[in-house]
């Protein structure tokens, strides 16, 4: 019953999507605002509040909402306030203009987004939903994961591993109003595409394009920054095994910026977090001298061996490490760790993945060599 349900759940949003219609992706809805601006429009958008027109924004006029008592705002334009609004809509008169959206409480700086806007006040907070299409989206997503400066065939492996992310995790906001927030929780979406017009070339020239596993549902096409030359078993990171994504060598990253990050820490802070938190035991011999002298060459689930129990993966997160992949040496004094890779290193490295364009590998190769056991396929003919 419960997968009929998902069935039809994913059927209705493919339907959704695949008639160009928009996302619903929630703005930075960790924020708490109270109070929002809408400025500097680049074609004329209309404000409505419930079912009254309020009036058109253009470049030199703005608008401002803010929480008002009970789940209703305040809208202000022009002057003229209006009370007691449920919804406010501000729609876009054309496609590919944008709008700037910034918190006047808190503070937030202005970024620009296409498409239409929903504004309600639930929870005692403003919520801001961007209704965008799906490739218009993408194009925000991937630059602000990748930036600029990349090559074309990195940025097509970054639209369709970002296209298929967003399929597979559409219904992760479903209970919060919208399908995805614009965060890295889900995938960072901060802004309209701004820079290179090689991220726009890419998104339309793999637009529909997912990758699906061997059931043909939708693939966990997880990246990270950089892998630091092996990438990661998800069960290291979330305590369990996802298929189709083991751990392997990458030797595209070896020699890439954030492949290797070095962090200090003092002699008693590092013997006293083991001792204190694990009970690591001093006294023995063996182990008093490993604490402070351990080298790795492959990624491993626990610090110096399983029998101590101390997950690499906690150590990151207590010390906030760049990486769960380091060894440790000490001066007698401080310890060091020395670690390799930026990111949780499952999945594809993005790191390596760009070196490997620079290489002029093409996507099909790059996406093949981080996601062997995945198959490309269209959204349109595909997997539901
Ligand atoms: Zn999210
Ligand atoms: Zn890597």
């Amino acid at each position: 019953m419960l997968s009929k349900f998902l069935i039809a759940f994913t059927l209705g949003i493919f339907a959704f999507i695949a008639h160009g219609q928009s996302m619903r992706i929630g703005l930075f809805p960790n924020q708490k605002f109270t109070k929002i601006k809408f400025a500097n429009a680049t074609c004329n958008y209309f404000v409505i509040a419930d079912t009254s027109f309020i009036g058109t924004l253009d470049h030199f006029s703005f608008c401002e909402i803010s929480k008002g008592t009970s789940g209703l705002m305040d809208v202000s334009f022009q002057g003229v306030k209006k009370t007691g609004i449920k919804q406010v809509k501000v729609i876009a008169s054309m496609h590919e203009k944008s709008i700037e959206v910034s918190g006047l409480s808190p503070a937030m700086k202005a970024k620009a987004f296409e498409g239409d806007f929903e504004i309600k006040h639930t929870d005692g907070k403003l919520l801001i939903v961007n209704l965008v299409d799906l490739e218009t989206y993408l194009e925000g997503v991937v630059e602000s994961e990748a930036g600029t400066g990349q090559k074309l065939e990195y940025y097509k492996v970054q639209s369709i591993i970002s296209r298929t992310f967003a399929m597979k995790a559409m219904h992760k906001h479903a209970k919060d109003g919208f399908f995805l927030c614009n965060q890295v929780h889900c995938q960072a979406y901060l802004h309209k595409r701004n820079g290179g017009a090689l991220i726009d070339t890419a998104v339309r020239q793999t637009k529909g394009q997912v990758m699906i596993q061997k059931d043909s549902t939708f693939a966990p096409t997880f990246f990270s920054a950089n892998c630091g030359g092996q990438t990661c078993d998800p069960a290291h990171v979330w305590n369990e095994s996802i298929p189709g994504l083991a751990s392997f060598k990458d030797t595209f990253c070896i020699y890439t910026k954030q492949a290797n990050w070095v962090k200090q820490i003092s002699l008693s802070e590092w013997k006293r977090f083991l001792v204190e938190t694990y009970r690591y035991p001093v006294d023995d011999s063996v182990s008093a001298t490993m604490m402070f002298n351990w080298t790795t060459d492959s990624r491993p689930a626990f610090l110096f061996h399983p029998g101590y129990g101390i997950p690499m993966r906690d150590i990151r997160e207590h010390f906030e490490l760049k990486s769960a992949f380091f060894s440790v040496i000490s001066d007698g004094t401080t310890v060091t760790i020395k670690g390799r890779g930026y990111g949780h290193g499952v999945g594809l490295c993005q790191e390596g993945a760009m070196k490997m364009a620079k290489l002029n590998y093409d996507y099909n190769q790059i996406l093949g060599y981080y996601f062997p056991s995945f198959a490309l396929s269209l959204i349109a003919s595909g997997s539901l």
